[in-house]
């Protein structure tokens, strides 16, 4: 397996993009995990498919061993022949379990949601078929420069494979985005990592992303270590990318831009950068929108295409992180409802309901610690459910990360 440090001389003369569903699919001569690379769930994004295709041609022409399974999946497949972010409406945002139900019986589909189904379909085989633990990966580029960085549900086997990358990692975005594909997978109890590799345009997000992938097939256990010196150099690579931003964070706030709305970010945000309370951020409708508290802008939107005009995120200290993990495999959360104002909504599926006066003294970073996902005020209450819940554990703990 070889590593070009130098994405340029690769993209160019060797590589070029296939408008396939299937980048490859490669199956072991030994049992192990399956792990399944998704690139192109938008089709602006095509540097997470070029990683994919250098990554696993390389495989199967040198006819490697792997432990298990491995495939890469295009997402938007129609829109990755056009290069935009999506046709109808972003695919990364239909995977609610409602939604999903609402397709199966819909008789016009649109371009989108027959692309979920048929996604859908494919991830329920690869599923059935598995005979290890599942790894679900998306590879995506953003909009603005960036440091390469790791977004997850904050659920703890999440976290426990993602803290191996040294790269940033980003907690709670499940709390501000409705329907990504991975939160859907992750719901489901398996491990969902979303990798950003950088900005679309910038060749150095492939060279991210082959590290990525790289990493991901040993970390899981597909490589084995007699790759040694290839995963130190894509480890060194990633590490260099991240410089000092390789911590943990968590997103705090979401400026959301509506549908009618004219959006327009300022100029020379990058991702990471920190902002000061009252800063310029960004113009919508000739009104002017500023930060409304201190932390590091995230994401700041810089294409047409999206709803999402910045998040803002904080670091969050380590003891803090192995606090949570602590609570939570001790399931403190079940004695919450003993606190006024904190009843249970469905004990079984792990819902509270929590009354908003006591909510102002339980703060959301509170409910985080636990486990939980504050998500809709309804009423006078705040409705918080469990992220631990749905992760099938007894998958991973025979794996060397858990
Ligand atoms: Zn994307």
């Amino acid at each position: 397996m070889t590593f070009d440090m130098d994405a340029f001389s690769f993209s160019t003369k060797t590589t070029r993009i296939r408008h396939e569903r299937w980048i490859k699919k490669l199956k072991g001569k030994k049992p192990g995990p399956t792990v399944v690379f998704f690139g192109a769930v938008h089709g602006n994004e095509p540097a997470g498919v070029l990683a994919l295709q250098e990554v696993l041609d390389g495989l199967l022409q040198k006819e490697v061993d792997l432990n298990g399974d491995v495939f890469g999946i295009v997402g938007n497949l129609p829109a990755l022949k056009i290069g935009e972010r999506f046709l109808e409406e972003d695919l990364n945002r239909l995977w609610t379990i409602p939604r999903i139900e609402q397709i199966k019986q819909k008789p016009n589909l649109s371009v989108e949601e027959k692309e979920l189904l048929e996604l859908l379909n494919i991830l329920e085989k690869i599923i059935k078929e598995a005979e290890g633990p599942l790894y679900f990966i998306d590879l995506h580029t953003t909009s603005s420069a960036t440091y390469p960085f790791i977004t997850i549900n904050d659920a703890l086997i999440n976290r426990k494979f993602a803290i191996k990358y040294p790269v940033p990692m980003v907690l709670g975005i499940e709390e501000h985005l409705t329907g990504p594909m991975l939160s859907y997978l992750n719901e489901v109890g398996y491990v969902s990592i979303g990798f950003e590799a950088g900005q679309h345009s910038d060749p150095k997000s492939i060279a991210c992303a082959i590290a990525f992938i790289q990493l991901t097939l040993i970390f899981s256990g597909i490589l084995e270590i007699t790759y040694e010196s290839e995963y130190m150099k894509a480890y060194q690579f990633l590490k260099q990318k991240a410089g000092s931003m390789h911590k943990v964070f968590e997103i705090a706030h979401l400026h959301k831009i509506g549908k009618e709305n004219q959006f327009k970010m300022m100029a020379g945000f990058i991702s990471f950068q920190s902002i000061k309370k009252g800063e310029l951020l960004a113009v919508q409708n000739g009104t002017q929108i500023t930060a409304p508290f201190s932390g590091r802008i995230f994401m700041p939107l810089y294409q047409q295409k999206g709803n999402d005009g910045f998040f803002i995120i904080y670091s969050i200290p380590t003891w803090i992180l192995g606090l949570s993990a602590l609570l939570r495999n001790w399931k403190v959360d079940q004695l919450l409802t003993f606190l006024p104002g904190v009843s249970w909504e469905d004990k079984a599926k792990l819902v509270m309901r929590v009354d908003l006066r006591t909510a102002r003294f339980l703060a959301k970073p509170f409910f985080h610690l636990l486990g939980y996902r504050v998500r809709v005020k309804e009423g006078g209450y705040l409705r918080v459910s469990n992220r631990e819940r749905a992760s099938k554990d007894n998958l991973y703990r025979k794996t060397n990360w858990w």
